[in-house]
């Protein structure tokens, strides 16, 4: 939730250094200075304005018993347009007070028109019993907000159907509760005025493609009830957020981005951990990813996660309170655990001031660790970015970012939680060893001088567009007018589910054939999460999403919760489960899968000469078929034992590129090379995708190889990690030649001799890093770029 900022919960003065004192005083530890820059981030006054004629003076009364005396600048704005009948989107910072955008024009008609009501969606359940905590405590009458998601108990929902005005739902209610049982909502969709969608920047991807259709189904129910509600959007800060609001509801949306709300000023740190001297090996303390493959390393930096524990410890010994973003749930747990044990050390008890914090943990947990870190009984919280969506944890006086989360929107996010009006805050960004992190700490004009990225989603992929068709006439007959509103593709996937039995073609429509409503499920890709059981006492300790699940609840995986570790004993896949007892083992565990990969179709080529360039249709089969277990203290390799995982097969979008095996050779690459060349160029390529599209190296995969029996030449493949494809190896083919310059720059660049993660290693390679050639990397590209046209 965001409130407007006059409300928001934040933490108290803090008696902490200023933070530049604070950066010169973490920067001076050790030997070599591990920043690369500083950026300040300048203070910004905020611009009030007056509040709109059109709102009522009760709900102006009400705000002000909240804090809240006038609105900013964007706020007024974007409410007057939601109030005009305007479908409009607010994308502004962390803590801008979005909701006030949304609330105005929504609780002023609800308050003009005693019978209209609103719908609002928030991708958690956790928002959306935050905002209905705000709603309610505008004690308005006749509004009677409730929240109805898949924890309302039975007995609530008819009463909460017929008689509330402000519904909280998700999209995932909508679509399996709302809009399948729209009869018993007749009355509600009738007198809908607005729809409210908040953080709509997470629905990207396959999800967010998911989304867009269930909200068109949405407004043809609307339709057939005789109403159109007005859209409002809240987005954290994006690229060309009108389009992609536009893509998401299928209507015209006027963005406003002007963020009016005062702000403190940040120093912001560029922090790259140092390299390791070459004898000492892997012997850092704290375990990489579950998934990472640092063995058979010559050389490696200093792990950011030690190095963010580190900085973390130290932070708190100054009295600083401090949030740290990990990307992992594992690193989290790791960096907690660090660092406590680092402050115990100096100050017996202090440990007891850090704590982890991430999205599978219960919602008590939750609450619990938040409320301290408010109080200050806390200090510092390592957290994964669950808490990009968590409630108003904002004004804090520092915060690490330990790797780039992904996209230039989420670091600003994560970034947006330090510091507050009138304040100095800290940030720093703690490179991993990962070819972008790298590149972007050296090049930092990519994070400061760049705009945010635009939200990608793909409304017309067929994997989402053919069930999404078939939820739609199960709740009634598509009419060839309904088509246009499921955009390009939708005749063509009708045609499809008629040929497969899945329609009826009658002259009034395409009808759903059978009893049972299709089974789809918006977040499906990953299946459905994988509870977490402590097999002793039957306690649910968390729940792990079904796409890493084979990765980390694996039978004799380390699973740590809360700092606590825990060794899996049996993952039911039929069940969805995981039994566990606790258990402290000196090793941790790693993952390993194995991937196959054929060409379906080609979408498209370009033919330069020695080498090809193309985009098209892949199967992608995998399996994780083994673990390592590896000593904490030295990351020393004890054993590999087999798993019996059942393989997952993934049809997808693919970009690759081949070449002849006569233009390496020219280009001095010895044939028993080539393997590790092209290895390596697909590590790095995957590694810097990220700097072109909306997503993150988990959510693309590859394969390399010295001949492909469908290409019948060396070929590199990189694939969206999501059936159908997600846009990212679209928008990798559109830009090939600036990412694959951006990649042999990386690898060029990079200081290490033969290799290391900072360039052509992965965390999440099969095959354990093996073969791997730096220097026939860059030839192999060096021949790509110079037959390629820009
Ligand atoms: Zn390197
Ligand atoms: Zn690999």
């Amino acid at each position: 939730m965001e409130s407007s900022s006059a409300a928001t919960v934040s933490a108290g003065p803090s008696p902490g250094p200023a933070p530049a004192d604070l950066l010169r005083r973490l920067r001076a530890r050790g030997a070599a200075d591990p920043v690369t820059h500083v950026e300040r981030v300048p203070a910004r006054p905020g611009v009030p304005a007056p509040w709109p004629s059109w709102a009522p003076p009760e709900l102006r009364a009400a705000f002000a018993r909240r804090g809240v005396v006038a609105p900013w600048q964007h706020q007024a704005q974007a409410a007057t347009l939601a109030y005009e009948g305007e479908h409009v989107v607010v994308a502004t910072g962390t803590a801008s007070g979005k909701s006030l955008a949304y609330q105005l024009p929504a609780l002023a008609t609800l308050l003009a028109d005693p019978r209209a009501t609103v719908l609002y969606l928030a991708p958690t359940k956790a928002l959306a019993a935050d905002q209905l905590r705000a709603v309610a405590a505008l004690e308005l009458e006749g509004v009677r907000p409730a929240c109805y998601d898949g924890d309302t108990p039975r007995a609530e929902r008819e009463w909460i159907r017929r008689h509330s005005r402000f519904v909280l739902t998700n999209p995932d209610m909508l679509h399996h509760g709302v809009l399948p049982g729209h009869a018993q909502w007749s009355g509600f969709l009738r007198r809908l005025a607005y729809v409210v969608i908040d953080e709509c920047h997470t629905y990207r991807g396959v999800f967010g493609s998911h989304v867009a259709h269930v909200l068109r189904r949405l407004r043809r129910q609307c339709a057939r009830f005789g109403s159109t509600p007005v859209f409002v959007l809240a987005s954290a800060t994006s690229g060309d957020p009108a389009t992609a609001a536009g893509r998401l509801t299928g209507l015209p949306v006027t963005a406003v981005t002007e963020d009016a709300s005062p702000r403190g000023g940040v120093t912001f740190a560029l922090w790259e951990p140092p390299l390791l001297p070459p004898d000492s090996g892997p012997s850092t303390p704290v375990p990489p990813q579950s998934t990472g493959d640092h063995d058979d390393l010559q050389q490696v930096r200093r792990s950011a996660l030690r190095e963010t524990a580190d900085l973390l410890a130290d932070t708190v010994a100054e009295g600083v309170r401090t949030l740290a973003f990990v990307r992992s749930r594992k690193g989290a747990e790791v960096v907690a655990a660090n660092a406590r044990r680092a402050l115990d050390d100096a100050v017996p008890g202090l440990g007891g001031r850090v704590a982890a914090y991430r999205g599978g943990y219960l919602r008590e947990e939750r609450r619990e660790l938040e409320r301290a870190l408010l109080h200050g009984d806390l200090l510092g919280l390592a957290s994964t970015n669950a808490l990009e969506l968590g409630v108003d944890l904002v004004g804090l006086d520092a915060v690490l970012i330990c790797g780039y989360p992904g996209t230039r929107a989420s670091l600003w996010q994560q970034a947006g939680r330090a510091g507050r009006s009138g304040q100095e805050a800290l940030a720093v960004l703690v490179a991993r060893d990962d070819p972008l992190d790298t590149y972007l700490v050296h090049h930092p004009e990519a994070i400061f001088g760049a705009p945010v990225e635009a939200t990608v989603l793909d409304p017309a992929n067929p994997y989402v567009l053919a069930p999404q068709l078939a939820c739609a006439a199960f709740e009634a007959p598509l009419t060839p007018a309904d088509l246009a509103l499921f955009g390009d593709g939708a005749k063509e996937a009708v045609d499809q589910l008629v040929a497969a039995g899945a329609l009826r073609q009658r002259p009034t429509g395409w009808y759903w054939r059978h009893r049972e409503r299709p089974e789809v499920d918006l977040r499906g890709e990953g299946g459905a999460p994988v509870c977490v059981v402590e097999s002793s006492t039957g306690r649910l300790l968390g729940t792990v999403d079904g796409g890493s699940s084979h990765f980390l609840l694996h039978s004799g995986a380390v699973y740590l919760h809360q700092g606590v570790s825990y060794v899996v004993d049996d993952l039911d896949l039929v069940d969805g489960c995981a039994l566990v007892h606790a258990e402290e083992p000196d090793w941790s565990t790693h993952a390993r899968d194995v991937t196959d990969l054929s060409v379906v179709s080609v979408r498209s080529y370009v033919d330069a000469g020695p080498v090809g360039m193309f985009l098209g249709e892949v199967d992608v089969t995998s399996q994780v078929v083994s673990y390592q277990r590896r000593r904490i203290a030295t990351g020393e390799v004890i054993d590999t034992r087999p798993l019996d995982l059942p393989a997952r097969e993934l049809r997808t979008v693919a970009v690759w590129f081949t070449l002849s095996p006569q233009s390496l050779t020219l280009a001095g690459v010895q044939p028993a090379d080539v393997p590790g060349a092209l290895h390596a160029a697909e590590h790095a390529a995957i590694g810097l995708l990220p700097l072109m599209a909306t997503c993150d190296r988990w959510d693309i995969g590859g394969l390399s190889t010295a001949v492909h029996s469908d290409t019948e030449a060396p070929t590199v493949f990189v694939y969206d990690g999501h059936p159908g494809g997600a846009g990212f190896a679209e928008r990798a083919y559109g830009t090939a030649s600036a990412w694959l310059r951006a990649t042999r720059d990386a690898i060029a660049e990079c200081g290490c001799e033969s290799g290391c993660p900072s360039c052509v290693q992965s965390p999440k390679c099969g095959n354990g890093n093996n073969p791997l050639s730096k220097p026939d990397a860059i030839r192999v590209l060096d021949v790509v770029l110079a037959n390629l046209p820009e």
